[in-house]
């Protein structure tokens, strides 16, 4: 199957012969080609996007939110397509694309519809003077996403800034091409405008560097690592285009003694594992204090020695494969690394699994102790199926050590004392923590990080201010 880019309304060919291999990662086959697109073909997909903004920008937050909601019923319809491309695109375990991956691409559309829909004007009165705050459309709005959550992270982007009048280029990572690309069959089957939403699939420097620096784009929503998105933030500066930057996390488990050890056991596990630990929010270093060290470490090892790796189709399948050789490589690194900074690895390794996933990226989840946790191990991104497991003594020292990475994306903190757990979130330096709990998402809350893992918010009505520029008009009383 080879993908054409979306654009004004149709599905085209790409303007060179530069294709690339979809590959499962579970297997190595190929099984799609996605078209290296360039900066010629960016600037169609602006263009179109340019050319329908007035119109669109104009329709009113009820109309708008009607057209989500179409898109949000034809996706629903598509709920095992989502699960099964997402699986066999990114590896992820089947349950996994299902209960994640499409439930939330259809939530967000008719989250964002029904957000939209009841957006009301603010007023601020004066004695001799009403305000009246309203909220106008950017623009044209680049999209960025990465390939851990390929439609999760697309439809969190692209409904809330349609629903708030503005038109889209959407640029996914060329690894995981395949749902966009329903995405955009699905949108073209309900009629939306053409040019409202428009995709160009190609890589980083050949489409989203052109696509970031078009001097027509407004807006930049970005989902990515740290690195990419400081060369967006470097081209977008000068511009000064509105820029949202989700990137990368290095989040900790912060697990003290009074916790109820079965829980934290298996949402600790959870946190670490989930999508083979290539979620930002995934909790990658896990901090014991040191009264039940032993008794977590012990627990642990059994829980993730119990999960099952393989077959991501397999419907009892826990963790999958890793996106592409080259990550696979990247997170093997670190694990040598960790061995050359005095850590011992308790489990990992190649799993050994059925002849037809040989030429797959597979890793076992690996557990490592004996890290320093200021060790590169303990302090920079893995992204990968890999968790170091560190003691502390007291509540200051352990907010210390969890403050002590470039990042600032998530975390969680577990106790059976919520004014504890309320207190030490408090002190941790992210955007967001969970106490007894992780990735409990309630989609009106505010979504993003500090320090490295990125520049604003989106979530609910921090998204809609995003996707919009608040404009305040003053009526002068006679
Ligand atoms: P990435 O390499 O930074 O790529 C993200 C997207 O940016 C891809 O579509 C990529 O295209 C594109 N890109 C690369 N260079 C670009 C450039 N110069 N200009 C514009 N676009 C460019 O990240 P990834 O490896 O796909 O994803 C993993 C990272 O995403 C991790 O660090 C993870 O923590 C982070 N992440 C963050 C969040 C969050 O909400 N904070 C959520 C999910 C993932 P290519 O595919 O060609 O590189």
């Amino acid at each position: 199957m080879d993908l054409l880019n979306y654009v004004n309304g149709e599905f085209v060919k790409h303007s060179n012969e530069k294709w690339m291999d979809v590959l499962e990662p579970a297997t190595g086959k190929k099984f799609a080609r996605v078209p290296l697109s360039s900066a010629e073909d960016v600037d169609l997909a602006v263009s179109a996007a340019r050319m329908a903004q007035n119109e669109w920008g104009m329709l009113s937050h009820k109309i708008r939110a009607e057209w989500l909601d179409k898109i949000a019923d034809a996706l629903e319809e598509k709920y095992e397509d989502i699960a099964i491309l997402e699986s066999r695109d990114t590896g992820k375990p089947i349950s996994l694309a299902r209960s994640v991956d499409a439930y939330r691409s259809v939530t967000n559309f008719r989250f964002f519809a029904e957000l939209i829909r009841n957006q009301e004007e603010e007023e601020f009165l004066m004695d001799d003077a009403t305000n009246i705050v309203i909220q106008k459309p950017v623009g044209v709005g680049a999209l960025i996403t990465p390939w851990n959550l390929p439609l999760y992270l697309l439809s969190w982007k692209v409904a809330p800034a349609i629903g708030m009048g503005n038109t889209v280029v959407c640029k996914p990572s060329e690894l995981t091409p395949m749902t966009a690309n329903l995405l955009m069959e699905t949108i073209d089957e309900v009629g939306l405008p053409s040019g409202v939403v428009n995709l160009i699939h190609g890589n980083g420097i050949g489409a989203g560097a052109p696509l970031t620096s078009h001097s027509d784009v407004n807006l930049i929503s970005f989902t990515g690592g740290t690195d990419t998105g400081a060369k967006v933030a470097a081209v977008a500066a000068p511009q000064f285009k509105k820029i949202s930057l989700e990137l990368g996390g290095k989040n900790s488990s912060i697990i003290f003694d009074d916790c109820d050890l079965g829980k934290t056991v298996a949402g600790v596990t959870r946190a670490a594992f989930l999508n083979q630990g290539q979620v930002c929010l995934c909790g990658s270093r896990i901090l014991v204090q040191s009264g039940i060290y032993d008794d977590f470490l012990e627990k642990f090892i059994e829980s993730v020695k119990g999960m099952k790796i393989g077959d991501p189709s397999d419907e009892e399948t826990e963790l999958g494969a890793l996106i592409s050789p080259e990550h696979l490589s990247k997170v093997e690194s670190y694990i040598q690394l960790a061995e050359e900074e005095g850590g011992k690895i308790i489990t990992g390794g190649r799993p050994s699994l059925p002849k037809q996933f040989e030429n797959g990226n597979w890793l076992s989840p690996t557990v490592i102790i004996g890290l320093k946790h200021d060790s590169r191990c303990s302090t920079e991104e893995i992204f990968g199926p890999v968790v170091t497991i560190h003691s502390f003594e007291t509540e200051n020292e352990v907010i210390e050590i969890a403050n002590g990475t470039r990042y600032g994306l998530a975390g969680s903190v577990w106790t059976r004392d919520l004014d504890k757990g309320n207190r030490v979130a408090r002190d941790i330096h992210t955007g967001m923590i969970w106490v007894n709990t992780w990735l409990h998402r309630d989609l009106r809350v505010p979504f993003g990080g500090v320090k490295d893992s990125g520049v604003g918010r989106e979530g609910g009505r921090w998204s809609l201010g995003f996707f919009s520029e608040a404009m305040n008009i003053c009526l002068k009383h006679d």
